[in-house]
């Protein structure tokens, strides 16, 4: 472009990424040149593994300023996916608000391995029940129903702010006939009984929460998060409940923090089911899953 013209995709796309890679300079964690790419190609209607076919576009000025105050709520530590208001999970496009988890690539682990547990069992086009508590988003049950062509769930949340959103999250995936939201204290809230039941539920210890990135702890709603004193004091009604609400071929899928796989999967088989774990791409044990002995 003539010199004086404004900003290019890629020009622009570098400047944000220098000024966020200042901005959290010394952060282990940190992408500052993904986000660029997630805040350009939000703003222009381009994934950010497209955008840089797009390099050598103009970019409209009040595109430009839109994308400059995105970064600097960026630069000051909220996270993209706040900031767009929506995450990819599972290559599905999900809806945020203020009630919701941001969804973690970790519990894709949650989501594959109740596939992979299906297609062991050849149930993988039966037509499955499953029920997910504490949905939040509604990612880990609309993942599956995006999998599962006869499946119909039921999304569980103690917030209305949440269900609202997978409910949302569910019509704009095409998923809104075989999805169900409600609000509730989770299977307090529900009868009958299901091939699935799935949750990620808070297993944050106490001790840690003042120790979580700014990103989630001033973010994600912590009612997501907090696991009483040592994080794991949701699991044993949880499981309890399973003896009413799973069918007797049943299986359940929970995601569990770092270094809980042992205590949780004894959880489980003190009351009886075979337990076993998947870890995560970080080798981490992610996701317990659970079910009735066979007799
Ligand atoms: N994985 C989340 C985190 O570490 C915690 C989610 C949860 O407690 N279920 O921030």
């Amino acid at each position: 472009p003539a010199a004086g013209a404004g900003a290019t995709v890629a020009t622009l796309r570098r400047r944000i990424a220098a000024q966020l890679a200042a901005s959290c300079a010394g952060e282990d964690d940190a992408t500052p040149d993904l986000d660029a790419r997630l805040l350009v190609g939000h703003a222009l209607g381009y994934s950010p593994t497209d955008l840089v076919l797009h390099d050598r576009e103009s970019v409209p000025p009040a595109i430009e300023r839109t994308v400059e105050a995105w970064a600097d709520k960026r630069a000051a530590g909220v996270p993209v996916a706040r900031i767009l208001g929506e995450k990819e999970f599972w290559s599905l496009r999900f809806a945020l608000s203020d009630g919701t988890l941001v969804p973690r690539p970790d519990t894709e682990t949650l989501v594959a391995a109740a596939l992979a547990a299906l297609d062991g069992a050849g149930r993988r086009a039966a037509p499955l029940t499953i029920l997910d508590l504490g949905t939040g988003s509604g990612a880990i049950l609309l993942a599956l129903l995006s999998e599962l062509p006869r499946a119909i769930g039921i999304g569980i949340d103690l917030s209305e702010d949440a269900a609202r959103t997978a409910r949302r999250n569910a019509v704009a995936l095409g998923l809104g006939e075989r999805a169900h939201f409600l609000v509730g204290d989770w299977s307090a809230a529900i009868s009958g009984r299901f091939d699935i039941v799935v949750s990620n539920p808070p297993y944050i210890a106490a001790a840690d929460m003042a120790d979580l990135p700014v990103a989630v702890r001033a973010h994600d709603p912590h009612l997501a998060l907090d696991g009483g004193a040592e994080g794991l004091a949701v699991y044993p009604g949880l499981f309890d409940s399973l003896a009413a609400i799973l069918a007797p071929q049943g299986m359940a899928f929970v995601e569990i923090g770092a270094g809980q796989a042992e205590r949780v999967l004894q959880m489980g088989r003190e009351r009886g089911y075979d337990a076993q774990s998947y870890r995560d791409f970080a080798g981490i044990e992610r996701t317990i899953q659970l079910k009735p002995k066979a007799a």
